[in-house]
């Protein structure tokens, strides 16, 4: 039996056992605050969803067969330009929070677009339906790589717009029992100007808040630094002094030896998104690999340059990737050179990324059961019937492949039940 403190705190862990155990069981029943689980029922940490584009929502599953420098002109952009427009924001993104948390995220790590206004209402939204957020207004104002209707304006703008969001919202949190995190947030290096990468790097150590961009996502990305550079992009990112142990940073399939090294002597953490990889990647994550060397590293749906906001689905996507990575897919190859030494996740490896793995790289108490941490939870009913004896193991596996959003039939975000079924327009 898990005990929660007032403040959503998991305070004691009581097995039947123990002494107290039927007790205390008879004590919460009294006070009407015991919830049982079904013998169909597992209860799971909440998942954490560490890279997430929350405007690019409308758009889950579309265009995926574009190149990624095609899909943010012709689609991603001319979409997230909609947020100046408050209403419009406060539509998707009370659509997309209930959403994450029906899926059983109960943390998620937001971009959102260069609007503070749609930026607050996302804010809000997070408040309102009770997940724990982190929500960076996305900064980008290299006119040579972004549209003239979609950008800030200038250096100045665009570090005075950052500064006024992380100065509402750490107003707003005051009334707030779970405070959202504001995150600094270069789209990416090619997306911001020198001074303006600067900047943040400044605004991030004078506030001490967590970091968000992409790295070495792509070819395309990957190529940008080393051209206009002369550096590698995780290097253009730690000469900013936006490599930080508060840093996050997205995709990472094209990092190097000497740029894991590099995020693992600055703490940085990694979000590994393995379905957005399948289409914009260009190479496979060696997810294995890098939780080996013990970097830091979480997953990400990327929406929407992954199409689901579900994180059982990108867990599964982790495992599938990187048997396929070790496998070969191309049958024109000799079997003895098919495939490579890259190693395979397992189901628990990526398990662990979406609840461990993300808590640590935002620094939350939370992502296992366990005294001390949040009782960030999810409750879910096993769907399949079981024709032979299961074990702990086979049943953990098969939650992990089976699950889907109508299996989850609670939510808990710091020891608060969520209401799931609020409806859009719930104000
Ligand atoms: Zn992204």
């Amino acid at each position: 039996m898990l005990c929660l403190d007032h403040q959503g705190y998991i305070a004691q862990i009581i097995s039947p056992q123990m002494k107290d155990y039927q007790l205390l069981i008879d004590a919460a029943k009294k006070a009407d605050c015991l919830l049982e689980l079904a013998a169909d029922q597992v209860i799971l940490p909440g998942f954490i969803d560490l890279h997430i584009h929350a405007p690019q929502w409308p758009n889950a599953g579309v265009a995926l067969d574009q190149p990624l420098e095609q899909w943010l002109n012709a689609y991603t952009f001319p979409l997230e330009k909609r947020y100046q427009d408050p209403s419009f924001a406060k539509k998707v993104y009370a659509n997309l929070v209930q959403e994450l948390l029906a899926q059983g995220t109960t943390t998620a790590l937001y971009f959102g677009s260069v609007h503070n206004l749609g930026n607050l209402e996302l804010v809000k939204a997070c408040y309102h339906y009770g997940q724990r957020g982190f929500v960076g207004k996305v900064v980008m104002d290299n006119p040579q790589q972004t549209p003239e209707d979609y950008r800030d304006l200038s250096t100045a703008q665009a570090l005075r717009d950052t500064e006024d969001f992380i100065k509402t919202v750490q107003q707003l949190n005051q009334s707030e029992s779970i405070p959202v995190t504001p995150v600094i947030t270069p789209r990416f290096v090619p997306s911001c100007t020198t001074p303006t990468l600067a900047g943040l790097g400044y605004l991030a150590r004078q506030y001490n808040l967590p970091i968000q961009s992409h790295c070495s996502e792509s070819d395309w990305e990957n190529d940008y630094a080393i051209q206009n550079y002369h550096q590698r992009d995780a290097e253009v990112l730690n000469h900013f002094g936006l490599l930080t142990d508060k840093a996050v940073m997205a995709h990472g399939t094209l990092l190097n030896e000497a740029d894991l090294n590099l995020f693992q002597k600055r703490q940085v953490a990694l979000a590994h998104c393995p379905i957005s990889n399948v289409y914009f990647g260009n190479a496979v994550l060696p997810a294995k690999e890098i939780l080996e060397r013990k970097n830091k590293m979480g997953l990400g749906t990327d929406i929407s340059g992954g199409f689901s906001p579900s994180l059982y689905q990108n867990i599964r996507q982790a495992v599938i990737s990187s048997h396929q990575l070790h496998e070969g897919v191309d049958a024109r190859i000799d079997p003895s050179t098919r495939g490579s030494s890259r190693k395979m996740l397992t189901m628990k490896n990526a398990f662990y990324l979406a609840t461990v793995g993300g808590a640590q790289s935002l620094h939350v108490p939370a992502g296992v059961i366990q005294v001390g941490h949040y009782a960030d939870l999810q409750i879910v009913r096993q769907n399949w019937q079981a024709f032979q004896a299961e074990t702990p193991v086979m049943r953990f596996e098969k939650f992990m492949y089976h699950t889907t959003k109508a299996n989850i039939d609670q939510v808990m975000v710091q020891g608060k039940l969520i209401n799931l079924n609020q409806g859009v327009n719930d104000d």
